[in-house]
């Protein structure tokens, strides 16, 4: 089997990558690089099975032959965090639309099965807690930047189910809630790496808002196990699930723990959202996935809880620290 995976030097592509390489599986990765990097694949370009290509998905040519060449098409090419989704919407826009219609294009010529990341994000500002794939969702106004992220990704999951639906292509759709783990970089403003970043080097923890909103966090290994699964997984054509767990923390208590972890020094500090984000932000109280549909079918279990997932992310944080 071999596998293409559009994104697949970003985080959680990399994580994919390594696991479809473990268990046997050939591995080819299409990256540009914007927010992905050579060194989330450093370890991967030494094995056998494993190659790699530097370019845009919007790059036509190119990602058709890879398609081509591969059995299975895991799409996770896109860009991702709340910052940067704020401050470089058209990018966003272009580069989830766009990227999105070229892969299910390709796919669908050859008939490749495709799984596409979708995200939490999408559930908007919904209260129905847990969230279901089959809830209406709440999308902010389209003056306010970060629902552009929510709306592009809701757009990718509606030309998904089409191609399934008209043109027979096998897709499947993941909604993932707040992923984390080694190598999620805290540059575009996701919390986890960004606090523990700002304790290792006993600087403020920047608390946005009250910090009483709440959030769920799934490592990124089982996440990764469970995008396998839904590829492998004979009847999951057509079908969006969550992944993610279920197991709630405010973001004040996370920014306790990490600094009770790590042993900081570091002082919480409160930034209103306005400045944090942009004026007039908007941001979700709670987050909850309802698992289950995944768990029903393909098993799907978290298995690693918080504590574990941030002990790992403060020993690659240190260790990057060093490097
Ligand atoms: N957050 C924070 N401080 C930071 C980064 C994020 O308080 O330095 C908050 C953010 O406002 C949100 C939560 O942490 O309420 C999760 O943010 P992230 O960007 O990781 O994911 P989101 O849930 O917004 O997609």
């Amino acid at each position: 089997m071999k596998a293409l995976i559009t994104g697949g030097a970003g985080f959680i592509g990399s994580h994919l990558a390594e696991a479809l390489l473990a268990r046997g599986d050939r591995v080819a990765v299409l990256d540009n690089l914007s927010t992905g990097s050579m060194q989330n694949i450093r370890e991967l370009k030494k094995q056998g099975g494993f190659e790699y290509v530097i370019d845009d998905v919007l790059n036509q040519r190119l990602l058709a032959e890879m398609v081509d060449d591969a059995d299975v098409v895991y799409h996770l090419a896109a860009a991702v965090g709340v910052k940067l989704v704020v401050e470089s919407p058209v990018r966003t826009i272009k580069t989830n639309l766009e990227g999105t219609q070229v892969v299910l294009e390709a796919a669908a010529k050859k008939r490749k099965k495709v799984l596409l990341t979708s995200t939490s994000e999408v559930y908007g500002k919904s209260t129905r807690i847990p969230f279901s794939e089959d809830d209406d969702l709440l999308i902010g106004p389209s003056n306010k930047g970060r629902w552009s992220y929510a709306c592009s990704k809701l757009m990718d999951e509606f030309l998904a189910i089409a191609y399934w639906k008209e043109r027979k292509l096998p897709v499947v759709i993941a909604r993932l809630f707040n992923t984390v783990g080694p190598r999620q970089t805290g540059r575009y403003g996701m919390v986890i790496p960004s606090f523990v970043r700002q304790a290792l080097t006993n600087k403020p923890i920047t608390i946005y808002g009250s910090g009483k909103q709440q959030r769920t966090f799934g490592y990124v290994g089982d996440v990764v196990g469970a995008l396998m699964a839904l590829m492998d997984a004979k009847d999951t054509q057509g079908e969006i699930f969550n992944i993610g767990n279920e197991v709630e923390i405010s973001i004040e208590d996370l920014a306790k723990l990490v600094k009770k972890m790590t042993g900081s020094r570091s002082k919480l500090v409160y930034i209103p959202y306005d400045d944090a984000y942009e004026a007039g932000f908007e941001d979700m109280p709670r987050r909850v996935p309802n698992l289950t549909k995944v768990k029903q079918c393909i098993g799907y279990q978290p298995r690693t809880q918080l504590a574990e997932t941030l002990q790992n992310v403060i020993e690659y944080e240190r260790v990057q620290l060093k490097a």
